[in-house]
């Protein structure tokens, strides 16, 4: 049997103070199955007034101390505690992930979901570097010793988007919470199911009320009185470039510190002398995941001219691989896309790349699925990098796919963009995998690797991509207020 039975869904309400509740002025909104187009239930629609609330509930446990002044021991335990909860419910987790955006559920596996594996991990690493951690000193001879400090800051928005909905949340809560930080999540109104089961782990673990608050609904009646509220001191936000600009204009005024963390057009650059068959299956794995519903997917691949057609036969037939189907079946590789504005806008892509270039392959719905919002496995060629197609994220399952003569000519495509998310080099020649990285205007790159993350990783993006960094340390200089202290050794 590889179809799993679809998960139990209470209605999803808001996370206030400690309790489940739903929003002060009554609304609600549709929570669509993306792959069935049917309703899955009513949520919790919150506006001001749920803003204002979760708020207050930050503000007051903050200022009460019991988790910002805690000795970082204590956080460690709870946090630790609830990281072993998140393994202990991953088929939970993963189900209404699968249920809320679509992606598949996938092969069986012994122990925790890997990705609810990498949630937990991000709780365990930020408790254990907010223990660990030290400041710095610095002695100036015996006049004057300064020491550094670095305190909690206070009531953060933390801000997500859909694609990765619960994974993508802990990178931002573990080290905004471990730091000793109240907050207010504001999850995507896309994928507001999944997110209930870490409040009830928050509350089984131990975590003071109040601490972490959570907020459903739509950005322009939640997520811009939340980023306006004069007690958040600062937002930290995944998403598109566009809500980013909305944000920091409405920041600006309070200067509330931001960190942004937005889209990709990442350039794929294979070189002739590649393991393609490693870079083949890479490239697939990179803009085929998630439906290419990643900021870090692969979506334009640059193949040197001598191995181009060997790699377009190699990439159609590896693409075939990638089965479409119910997120519910074991089997099952491409789920379908979120919802329908996110298809219509992909369809629309897929219409300029008729007229800009010439669809390789896919190209429209996957033969037999007429219900969900699926798109096929999708390759663009003869289109030149300036074309819509190329230089604007899809977020769907389509590369583009051009040719390249030489390092110098690659380089010139992929800086070509208003991007600068990502990059992967495939090729056997470190001096030419070292020439391209370090000219390639991109914050994060893998040479003969796909995505792979180390927690301490400076995590962002240059360009349109994002401001600031987040992973390690970085976080810590983010969620924290760094401030000193100086006093001469000897008298004056
Ligand atoms: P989005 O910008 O539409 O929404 C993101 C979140 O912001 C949602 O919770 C939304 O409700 C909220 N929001 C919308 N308008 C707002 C406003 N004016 N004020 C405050 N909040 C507001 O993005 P999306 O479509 O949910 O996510 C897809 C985008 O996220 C893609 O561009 C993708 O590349 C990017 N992304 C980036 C990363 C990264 O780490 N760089 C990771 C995942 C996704």
């Amino acid at each position: 049997m590889n179809e799993v039975s679809p998960p139990d869904v209470p209605p999803p309400l808001h996370f206030i103070g400690g309790d489940f509740s739903a929003a002060v002025n009554g609304g609600e909104f549709e929570v669509i199955n993306p792959a069935t187009e049917a309703l899955t239930c009513m949520a919790a629609r919150g506006d001001i007034a749920d803003i204002n609330a979760a708020v207050g509930a930050a503000k007051e446990a903050f200022d009460d101390g019991t988790w910002s002044r805690a000795k970082p021991g204590f956080r460690r335990e709870v946090m630790f505690r609830a990281a072993d909860l998140m393994e202990a419910r991953s088929e939970e987790i993963i189900k209404l992930q699968s249920l809320e955006m679509g992606v598949p559920i996938g092969p069986e596996h012994k122990g925790p979901h890997p990705m609810i594996s990498r949630s937990a991990w991000n709780f365990r690493f930020f408790a254990e570097e907010q223990e660990l951690a030290g400041n710095h000193s610095f002695n100036r001879d015996d006049t004057l010793l300064t020491y550094t400090m670095s305190d909690p800051a206070g009531v953060f928005a933390l801000i997500t988007p859909w694609n990765g909905p619960f994974m993508l949340s802990t990178w931002k809560m573990a080290p905004c919470l471990a730091y000793g930080n109240s907050a207010i999540h504001k999850p995507s109104e896309l994928s507001p199911l999944s997110i209930r089961v870490l409040c009830e782990i928050f509350e089984e673990a131990g975590m003071p009320a109040g601490v972490y608050n959570m907020v459903l609904g739509f950005g322009q009646e939640a997520g811009i009185p939340l980023v306006e509220h004069d007690d958040v001191i600062g937002v930290s936000f995944t998403g598109s470039p566009a809500t980013a600009r909305d944000i920091a204009s409405r920041t600006a005024p309070s200067l509330t510190k931001t960190s942004f963390e937005l889209g990709g057009k990442s350039a794929n650059i294979i070189f002739a002398d590649a393991n393609l068959k490693k870079a083949i299956a890479a490239a697939a794995m990179s803009i085929f995941m998630n439906a290419g519903q990643a900021c870090i997917a692969g979506s334009r691949i640059l193949v040197q001219r001598p191995i181009y057609e060997e790699f377009l036969a190699g990439f159609e037939q590896a693409a075939a691989g990638w089965k479409a189907g119910s997120p519910f079946d074991r089997t099952t590789r491409l789920g379908p896309l979120v919802a329908k504005r996110q298809y219509d806008r992909v369809m629309g892509y897929l219409a300029s790349a008729r007229e800009e270039g010439r669809i390789l392959f896919g190209g429209g719905r996957p033969e037999g699925l007429d219900k969900g919002y699926y798109v096929a496995p999708t390759a663009i060629v003869d289109v030149d990098n300036s074309a819509k197609v190329c230089q604007e994220e899809i977020f769907g399952p389509v590369a583009v796919i051009m040719p390249f003569d030489d390092a110098d000519h690659a380089l010139a495509i992929a800086n070509d963009s208003s991007y600068g998310l990502a990059g992967y080099i495939w090729t056997e020649s470190q001096t030419t995998a070292h020439y391209v990285n370090h000219r390639l205007q991109t914050a994060m790159m893998w040479i003969n690797a796909g995505f792979d993350r180390d927690l301490r990783q400076p995590f962002g993006g240059l360009k349109n991509s994002g401001l600031g960094r987040e992973g390690g340390s970085f976080s810590r200089e983010f969620y924290t207020q760094t401030r000193f202290t100086s006093f001469p050794l000897t008298p004056r």
